[in-house]
């Protein structure tokens, strides 16, 4: 199936591994133009590289913290106008409800609700005015289910949440079509800090962590980058024109729920 979208551009935000290397690979995959953000600059110029090879598109490799103003000055003036905006950024670290003070959430604020916020705030202006755009923020699977070691992350991704059902529809009618994909556990980087945390708290290794949470998904198993890219490249397509403001669930039928 073509997507329509060969010749686009996109930014596709905290890319050079996981689920935003996913998002990149499929876009590049289908023929978007890309500008990729990562802090570390050896493995995006890597991951920047290995996609070029791939797939014969233009990228532009820009190092830096997308958490922070000057971070987003920095990608923002390299990258210019873009058609897609696939926000994401790492999250915040497990831990209890008593312990977390104000600057713990502030944290998570900025770099899971206010930057994603202020990276739509400022290239969607662009996308309106030519008529056309793509939003998808990678939230998390907590947002429709709380998790109760991630309280800083089910705090600000329901605030984008919030925040998207608002906007999405406003901006639909110029052609700006703005969604959510909602991770559950898939085999990245994070998933693996997330189970070390597990196996330490219970004493046991990080292989039995990993087949012990993948005991509790319905598919047997934790997700790929590769199944993620490929929902978010849907997202991003000409055929997403009329889904809008949407919480896109890839959990393995994780959350036990009938909507
Ligand atoms: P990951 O494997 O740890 O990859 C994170 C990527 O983001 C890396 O490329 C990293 O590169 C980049 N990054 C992190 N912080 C950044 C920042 N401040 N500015 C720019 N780039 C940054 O993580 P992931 O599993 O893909 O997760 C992506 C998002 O989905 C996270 O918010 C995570 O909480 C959420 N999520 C993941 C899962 C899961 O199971 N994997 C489940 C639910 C939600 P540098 O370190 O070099 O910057």
């Amino acid at each position: 199936m073509d997507l329509g979208i060969s010749g686009k551009r996109a930014l596709v935000c905290a890319s050079s591994k996981g689920l935003g290397r996913g998002c990149a690979e499929m876009l590049a995959a289908n023929g978007v133009n890309l500008v990729m953000n990562a802090r570390g600059a050896e493995a995006l110029e890597k991951a920047a590289e290995d996609i070029r090879a791939a797939h014969g598109v233009e990228v532009m490799a820009i190092a830096a913290d997308i958490t922070t103003e000057e971070g987003r000055a920095k990608v923002l003036a390299a990258a210019g106008d873009v058609d897609i905006l696939v926000n994401n950024a790492g999250g915040p670290p497990p831990g209890s409800w008593q312990d977390w003070e104000r600057e713990d959430f502030i944290r998570a604020l900025d770099a899971n609700m206010l930057t994603p916020i202020a990276l739509m705030k400022a290239l969607m202006p662009g996308m309106m005015a030519r008529g056309w755009g793509r939003v998808v923020n990678i939230t998390s699977q907590s947002v429709k289910a709380p998790i109760a070691v991630l309280g800083l992350s089910n705090s600000a991704r329901a605030g984008l949440t919030g925040y998207v059902a608002g906007t999405s529809r406003q901006v639909a009618g110029k052609g700006v079509i703005i969604n959510n994909l909602l991770p559950g556990i898939h085999a990245t980087d994070r998933a693996v800090s997330l189970d070390t945390a597990v196996a330490a708290q219970d004493g046991i290794t990080l292989e039995e962590a990993m087949d012990r949470r993948a005991a509790t998904i319905p598919a047997g198993r934790y997700g790929t980058a590769e199944e993620f890219g490929a929902t978010c490249a849907f997202l991003c397509s000409q055929y997403a024109g009329y889904m809008v403001g949407q919480n896109i669930l890839l959990d393995g039928g994780s959350t036990n729920a009938t909507l």
